[in-house]
């Protein structure tokens, strides 16, 4: 029986991605071909130039190279390219179902009307079904704008329910907690919709801020969130509610010393549903597949517990038990077949 985990096996593994910033699938190679389309100088002219920029210790130094970088996002048909760019990708590393992050006041505020951001997107969510691939859009407050902005941002969506499956809260979090949105978040679940929150790692108020998105505004999953660990009451809380945490190795080891695979072992003992994900994957240099790959080698993660991180990544998805329950079986399928 083959149990050792390669990457052959972390890539060909039916999996969900729950935490991916569709800006941060911009790679260098689309970047300079939008940028050339739309006639935007990004001061770089080549793969190699571009690939230099991607420098950074902290998630200050990251958002610096990444906001200024989706100005050559302009027409609904650069989103549409940036998205299915990513699904293909994503069908590579047999993702079968996706639930991707977008930004939209990180267009709107640079003159971008929001229909042209949806309307791209969601074609290639469409489109996707040709490449195998169930994917869904959530759509992310940032949280060091105004409460105002995201209330005309919601208001906005509004327009474009059935497009959308559920919101979130991403961006600079120092000073920004979730209970600054708590309006925002109350309204669209009222308009059914789906509530996730980023809770960074190692913030000045990790653990107050998880506290608050648990137990005051009830949401469904934390992404990171692995500082959750520090408090022994409220991993218990998230266990016994099934709150999906989406880890992302990758880009956990860009801002800080590791990838947090301690509390990734120690949270999936404890039974909560921690999954493994990609986060910016054209920025911390992985997609899906290469995060399981990196945490289960530095860990030395068993192929029982890879299996039931993908497991817990269909689990924590915003799908029906039905699909669950078959997305659960390929699994199993899928590791018969691999230990022979
Ligand atoms: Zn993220």
């Amino acid at each position: 029986m083959n149990t050792t985990v390669t990457s052959e096996f972390t890539q060909g593994l039916p999996k969900a991605e729950l935490h991916l910033h569709i800006e941060g699938t911009l790679e260098p190679q689309l970047k300079l071909k939008l940028a050339q389309r739309n006639h935007v100088d990004i001061g770089q002219k080549t793969i190699e130039d571009v690939q230099k920029t991607y420098d950074y210790h902290d998630l200050a130094s990251f958002l610096a190279v990444y906001y200024p970088a989706m100005n050559v996002l302009q027409h609904e048909e650069d989103f549409y390219d940036l998205a299915w760019a990513y699904l293909q990708r994503a069908a590579a590393n047999n993702v079968r179902h996706v639930e991707i992050f977008f930004d939209p006041q990180a267009h709107t505020s640079r003159g971008i009307p929001f229909a042209t951001v949806i309307n791209g997107l969601h074609q290639a969510v469409v489109d996707a079904r040709a490449l195998n691939v169930d994917a869904a859009l959530i759509m992310c407050f940032l949280r060091d704008f105004s409460k105002e902005s995201a209330r005309q941002t919601l208001a906005q969506a509004m327009q474009y329910r059935d497009k959308i499956i559920g919101i979130g809260l991403d961006s600079d979090e120092h000073n920004n907690p979730p209970l600054k949105f708590a309006r925002q978040f109350e309204d669209a679940a009222a308009a059914g919709l789906h509530l996730t929150t980023h809770c960074d790692i190692d913030q000045k108020d990790s653990i107050e801020h998880i506290r608050q998105a648990l137990e005051i505004m009830d949401v469904e999953r934390l992404d990171h969130g692995t500082n959750i660990v520090e408090d022994p009451d409220l991993v218990a809380l998230a266990a016994q509610r099934k709150i999906g945490l989406t880890a992302c190795p990758l880009s956990n080891s860009f801002v800080s010393p590791d990838m947090k695979g301690k509390e990734i072992t120690e949270l999936l003992k404890a039974g909560v549903q921690i999954s493994i994900n990609s986060d910016d994957p054209a920025y911390f240099k992985g997609y899906i597949s290469d995060n399981y790959y990196a945490v289960a080698q530095k860990y030395q993660l068993t192929q029982a517990q890879i299996i039931q991180l993908a497991k817990n990544s269909f689990n924590a998805a915003w799908i029906s038990d039905q699909q669950k329950q078959l997305y659960l079986a390929e699994i199993d399928r899928y590791v018969q077949q691999f230990q022979g």
